[in-house]
């Protein structure tokens, strides 16, 4: 009766193993989201803005006020200099504005690079698009990216390349010399780009954030997406962004008013004050970079070793001296019997490949953090 779009497609592996560790009772450092507190104020004006009346649509491309805050925010960060009403919409979270712009540009037989280890929602969106997604391997040492490969990869047919930096799950970030890489061959191969940046703030070791609106002849081809999940601690919220040119937003904007229409109205108030006072954001990797140096340092000493983690809140661990299980099969081994949830990396491969290596969230209570070592030491 029906065909499926996607029929060797299953649940992605963040819901299969929250609830594996909601089952087992295990400590869940498997999907990516905080299990501290969000800020009360934050949340004082998200209820503020529902009392104060603000409960109908926002307009369809994101409130005014919010686009103001975050074009503030881009140009504090990224001296964006961009046009609030054309090139900012607000979105239901990045996944929305991926598939968004995916969805916008891609036709039947369209290849498009994905640089992998690749987050899950690219590959997918690609497809139901009539898309052919090109996997280029990120250098297995380091996980940095091997330009030659990805020039490599480019053919007539090739549209779009998405990327993705400080970069899920592998913690690797690109420098700046990637950027200008990336813009010479984006520019020789007219290349879209699509830049999920939803990690902007967490990078560490003093490292800054490339973004692509950093590069202005980047930016006239690229579309950056971000999310206030990440940012303010709030990923059951569901609000991103995509900042992109006004020739490309327009037509980003033709998927998004009829896939959302438009993202929640007093969240986005809520968000727009909130975000208003940089004090909410700027010292956002200080916080984390102290959880990463919290989570290393608790479990030095045991059998996982440790792969460089630069950026967003996930720490990669090799378990290579201690099992050589496949990535699931460990991941599903650690969640039942030492009652602690990981994400295997293999999922994030389209041939699924095993390293042995599993990815922890190190967005926890320092308590949560100290109690996942002692569980990892005794591995
Ligand atoms: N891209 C990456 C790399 C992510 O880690 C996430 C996290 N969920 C998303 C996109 C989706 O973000 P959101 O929850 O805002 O849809
Ligand atoms: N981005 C989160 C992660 O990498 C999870 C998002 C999701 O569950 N869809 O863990």
């Amino acid at each position: 009766m029906i065909k499926s779009k996607l029929p060797d497609i299953g649940t992605t592996i963040f819901t299969v193993m929250s609830k594996m560790a909601d089952e087992a009772g295990a400590l869940n450092l498997s999907q990516g989201f905080p299990d501290f507190e969000v800020s009360r104020e934050l949340i004082a004006h998200v209820s503020n803005a529902m009392k104060q009346g603000h409960n109908q649509y926002a307009p369809m491309p994101g409130l005014l006020f919010l686009r103001k805050s975050i074009a503030n925010s881009l140009k504090d960060t990224y001296n964006w200099n961009g046009d609030i009403v054309t090139e900012i919409t607000v979105t239901g979270g990045a996944t929305e504005a991926l598939y968004s712009c995916i969805t916008a540009f891609i036709h039947p037989g369209d290849e498009v690079l994905i640089i992998e280890p690749a987050y899950d929602s690219y590959i997918p969106a690609v497809r139901l698009s009539g898309g052919v997604p090109v996997p280029v391997q990120l250098n297995p040492e380091n996980f940095s990216v091997q330009w030659n490969n990805v020039e490599e990869a480019i053919t007539e047919k090739t549209k779009m390349i998405i990327i993705n930096s400080p970069h899920n799950p592998t913690g690797s970030v690109w420098s700046k010399t990637d950027l200008i890489k990336l813009e010479q061959v984006a520019i020789e191969r007219n290349l879209l780009v699509l830049s999920d940046e939803v990690y902007d703030r967490i990078i560490f070791d003093g490292l800054q954030h490339e973004s692509v609106l950093r590069f202005p002849e980047l930016r006239k081809r690229s579309m950056a997406v971000f999310s206030f999940g990440k940012t303010f601690h709030v990923t059951g919220w569901k609000v991103g962004y995509v900042v992109a040119p006004d020739y490309l937003t327009s037509e980003i904007r033709k998927v998004h008013q009829f896939l959302n229409f438009s993202v929640n109205t007093p969240i986005q108030y809520g968000l727009a004050t909130y975000l208003a006072d940089i004090n909410h954001y700027q010292n956002l990797h200080i916080f984390y970079e102290k959880k990463r140096d919290l989570f290393l340092k608790r479990i030095t000493g045991s059998r996982f070793k440790p792969v460089k983690c630069s950026g967003t809140y996930f720490q990669l661990l090799s378990y290579a001296a201690i099992s050589d299980k496949d990535e699931r099969t460990m991941a599903e081994y650690l969640t039942k019997e030492y009652k602690i949830a990981s994400i295997p990396v293999s999922p994030f491969y389209s041939d699924q490949r095993n390293n042995n290596i599993l990815r922890f969230c190190f967005a926890k209570k320092d308590e949560t953090i100290k109690k996942a070592a002692k569980i990892l030491c005794r591995i």
